[in-house]
């Protein structure tokens, strides 16, 4: 039986990631391998571990890449941390919340929430009022960036909320690391999460992960050892530890060739300059889907300038128009979850999908798609409230 080349289809991703990978990512994916604990290797290794802690604005010393995708930064996130009957309060207004919650249970710990409606953040006076009637817990557990709903959820009250409580601040920076500022030292984030695909534009794969050495503390004083051999951050450490480097699972050697490259992309661009590009092109991205009648879901000064969750109207077909956008167009973004299934798109601008020219290509598309479905009638709007945005054209 002959088994054909799988040739993938050419896509723009325009979705909640992954995100488009840039050619000398790709190039470094397909580099020779070398052992994982070849000299060269833990050099590499070292260099990825400094090339982390720019996006996490950190000098933390545990700052590495655990092997598995965002939900395994998760789960390492939440089961060093929480032995059995250990009460966490976790922030829940959407999807990854909700996940969050059910790793916490699962890890034996006891989840207290504190919900917010899917569209808003978490209020701090929610979670100071909650911690009154909870008593002591071991941490604050909250989704910076809710790719389920495009909220930003702001930390700074609910990091002084954690330190007077002294209790430890656990955020999900997933969809956030290098697209918005996740300000893991000024903010005094003890724990912290990424995911390689999304706003660091590599393939997916790997967990960027950071601790404090507060948080560090408290794995290594723990009663029960870590219900999780692989995740144990106290034996992984042993491996990304100069000196040490023991083996304890084999590293996915190519995957880390990815990262350092990806890593090195945000270097080269620089934090601000990043930061505002995700921004600009989220705002003439909007105010083009404004003109077609899509409205985000979240207030203006929570919107994330990388993930933008707008309604769309009851008469457009949406899962007809996302079909036709992939097929006809190649361009694919994200529906909604949950209760937001069949009523928002979430249209991804992460990393190197943040572009003026992928802004274009999706609104172009779109209008088409809303000139030939009857639900535009004056083609050129959107585009020009775009361009109006990028100052192509006069105000
Ligand atoms: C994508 C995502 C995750 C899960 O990451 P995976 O790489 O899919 O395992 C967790 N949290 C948030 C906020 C995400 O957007």
């Amino acid at each position: 039986m002959a088994i054909h080349d799988f040739l993938p289809p050419r896509r723009l991703l325009l979705g909640p990631g992954p995100s488009q990978v840039h050619p000398r990512v790709l190039r470094a994916l397909s580099a020779p391998l070398v052992g994982h604990l070849d000299p060269a290797f833990l050099g590499l290794m070292n260099d990825i571990q400094s090339l982390l802690r720019i996006p996490f604005q950190t000098v933390n010393r545990f700052t590495i890449a655990i092997s598995g995708t965002g939900s395994a930064g998760m789960e390492a996130s939440i089961i060093n941390f929480v032995e059995p009957g250990d009460a966490v309060l976790v922030g829940i207004n959407g999807v990854f919340g909700s996940r969050l919650a059910a790793v916490i249970e699962r890890c034996g710990g006891k989840a207290v929430p504190v919900e917010a409606p899917w569209g808003e953040s978490i209020d701090p006076n929610m979670v100071e009022q909650a911690l009154r009637r909870s008593g002591p817990v071991k941490a604050l557990a909250l989704v910076h960036a809710e790719t389920s709903t495009g909220v930003l959820q702001p930390l700074d009250d609910i990091a002084t909320l954690a330190r007077q409580h002294d209790t430890l601040l656990l955020v999900d920076a997933v969809t956030s690391l290098g697209g918005l500022p996740v300000e893991v030292d000024r903010v005094g984030i003890d724990i912290c999460y990424s995911a390689t695909q999304k706003c660091l534009s590599c393939p997916p794969g790997l967990a960027p992960f950071t601790m404090s050495d507060r948080a560090l503390s408290v794995v290594m004083r723990r009663r029960f050892p870590c219900q999780s051999w692989y995740l144990d951050m106290g034996l992984v450490a042993d491996y990304w530890t100069e000196g040490s480097r023991t083996y304890h699972h084999t590293a996915p050697v190519s995957m880390l060739y990815a990262l350092r490259e990806a890593l090195r992309l945000v270097a080269e661009e620089g934090l601000p300059a990043r930061f505002a590009r995700h921004r600009l092109n989220s705002d003439a991205l909007i105010a083009g889907l404004l003109e077609l009648g899509l409205t985000p879901l979240a207030r203006s000064g929570q919107r994330l300038p990388m993930l933008n969750c707008v309604t769309v109207p009851e008469r457009i077909p949406e899962a007809e128009v996302r079909a036709r956008l992939l097929t006809q167009y190649g361009i694919e973004i994200g529906g909604g979850l949950g209760p937001l299934k069949g009523k928002v798109w979430r249209i991804g601008l992460m990393g190197e999908s943040s572009t003026e020219s992928h802004v274009l290509r999706l609104l172009n598309a779109l209008e088409e798609l809303f000139v030939q479905g009857g639900w535009l009638t004056t083609p050129g709007v959107a585009l020009g409230a775009a361009m109006r945005v990028y100052s192509r054209i006069a105000h």
